[in-house]
């Protein structure tokens, strides 16, 4: 049988680096001129300093409505705090998944551990009939995401389903969300399905891919069809690895807020007033 051609890596990104929140030093991944979405994943921020200036103003009371929201700590700490009293700890390799749905407010303030902060925010897209959901917190301690591993790998599985392990956190739609971690010179293979958009974001070492090396820093854009099959470099590899069904719906981003309409927009607008 003729082996399937493997997936395509359309663009290496290197990010934006933005101010967000009252004055946090980031690298916006998506979201940015160049890479505005990747449907239904609308936002990539990673947030990694070892100067307490860049992050500890931290993100004071804001809104979210239409999409949810992951943070997934690599490294540090992040208190959250919900205007409906609900709060928590993100420690170093958790996350936390949250639909903020109709809306919710909450302040994210980083607090580091010994001096480095590390971690990234995905905005994962809700589709029209489920933007107005009931909002929903998934805390999820390190200790509760499943690992898969074997020989050289070890696949940490925040969402989604890797080798018939289920990943930690219940999702709305159809997304997965891993975080793994090649020793060097390790081929790793996925059969993501066609159709499905995604990226990998190199964030230690370096790896090959559809014959293009990925460093450090770089988000690599899926191409739609075949296979994920990649070899890490010759120090190994950690990246995420996040896939999803696109909704092919219009995006209508109003700073927090991400709807369909305009007018969606000015009503979440006036309710958070
Ligand atoms: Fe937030």
């Amino acid at each position: 049988m003729k082996k399937k051609a493997a997936r395509s890596v359309k663009l290496l990104y290197d990010g934006e680096p933005v101010m967000d929140g009252a004055g946090v030093k980031i690298t916006r991944m998506i979201g940015t001129r160049e890479l505005n979405y990747i449907d239904p994943f609308l936002l990539l921020d990673q947030f990694k300093s070892e100067n307490s200036d860049d992050y500890m103003a931290g993100f004071p009371n804001h809104p979210h409505r239409g999409f949810e929201t992951v943070t997934y700590m690599i490294h540090g700490l992040s208190r959250h705090q919900d205007s409906m009293g609900y709060s928590g700890l993100l420690t170093q390799g958790s996350a936390q998944w949250m639909t903020a749905g109709k809306g919710v407010v909450h302040s994210e303030m980083p607090e580091p551990d010994q001096g480095l902060l590390w971690g990234y925010q995905l905005w994962v897209n809700l589709p029209a009939k489920l933007k107005m959901t009931e909002p929903r917190y998934q805390d999820i301690p390190s200790d509760n995401i499943p690992e898969f591993r074997q020989g050289g790998e070890l696949v940490r599985i925040i969402a989604g389903e890797y080798s018939s392990l289920k990943g930690a956190a219940e999702t709305l739609t159809d997304v997965l969300y891993f975080d793994v971690h090649l020793e060097a010179n390790y081929n790793f293979t996925y059969d993501l399905e066609n159709g499905k958009n995604g990226f990998i974001y190199v964030y230690r070492g370096s790896l090959n891919m559809d014959s293009k090396n990925v460093k450090k820093g770089i988000l690599a854009l899926l191409g739609s069809e075949g296979p994920i099959d990649l070899k890490s470099g010759p120090k190994g590899a950690n990246f995420l690895f996040i896939a999803g069904a696109p909704l092919n719906e219009p995006i209508v981003r109003g700073g927090p807020f991400v709807m369909n309409t305009r007018g969606e927009i000015m009503q979440a607008f006036a309710d958070f007033q």
